[in-house]
């Protein structure tokens, strides 16, 4: 992943995905914004410790900087759970941890601070999908029900996907309680630390998607705190990052 700069923020995108003129995608990234304190300052999200107008400048901004505008967006009410909804238009949906189109102009989005955000892309369809996947989600198949949801709805065959794991609290710093060894192999364990990329990348595989095809960014959201939000770092009143998608 590499940053790029845009109407003054600046976006994270996968190199594999930039070159696919067809999709458009981003991670937000901290500078820029207008929130204050620990939200400081491109909040697009956590409205218990931001306020609603703070938010809706920040998206307007970045929804803007990729091009778009939040009239676009599809925006999943996340709750750590395994469902991935089908939608074909702009608009809030409940109760959903990912999202998947295969309509041109629709945003994907989903927000994050520490849990992975991750994005596939079925290019012959074609059709998107994104993925809010933290350790709950990754421990109950959040990844392999979004693949089985593109292969049922679009027909989609997971072996010409790309797909690109967003920055998230890495092995240096999730340190996880002993019952964790319990939800995922042993070999995903750096000590008491735990590797949840590498676990998305190993459920990724196993759904069927060529290892080969997937773009981990390797960029751990509590090392890097002038560019990321952490929860794990700063507490429940640290801001959320928002990953984007979509079909032009
Ligand atoms: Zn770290």
């Amino acid at each position: 992943m590499f940053l790029e700069r845009s109407e003054g923020l600046y976006i994270g995108k996968f190199a594999t995905l930039f070159r696919c003129p067809e999709i458009g995608h981003g991670v937000s990234t901290r500078p820029g914004g207008v929130s204050t304190g620990g939200c400081a300052s491109l909040n697009l999200g956590n409205p218990h410790h931001d306020s609603g107008a703070n938010i809706e400048a920040n998206r307007a901004r970045y929804f803007s900087s990729l091009g778009l505008t939040r009239d676009e967006a599809a925006i999943p009410g996340q709750v750590h759970g395994t469902r991935i909804a089908a939608v074909d238009g702009p608009g809030v949906i409940p109760d959903t941890d990912g999202v998947m189109t295969a309509t041109p102009g629709v945003c994907l989005t989903v927000q994050t601070a520490d849990c992975l955000p991750v994005f596939l892309y079925d290019p012959f369809t074609p059709a998107v999908a994104l993925v809010h996947a933290g350790w709950r989600g990754c421990r109950d198949g959040i990844l392999a029900a979004a693949v089985a949801g593109m292969r049922r709805t679009y027909g989609s065959d997971p072996a010409a996907f790309l797909a690109c794991i967003g920055p998230a609290i890495g092995p240096c710093c999730y340190r996880v309680d002993e019952v964790f060894k319990e939800y995922f192999p042993a070999r995903f364990f750096l000590e008491d630390r735990l590797d949840l990329a590498a676990v998305a990348v190993h459920q990724l595989t196993g759904s069927g998607i060529d290892p080969r095809r997937i773009e981990a960014s390797g960029i751990c959201t509590s090392c890097f705190s002038r560019y990321f939000f952490s929860y794990r770092r700063d507490g429940e009143g640290t801001g959320r990052m928002m990953s984007a998608l979509i079909l032009h």
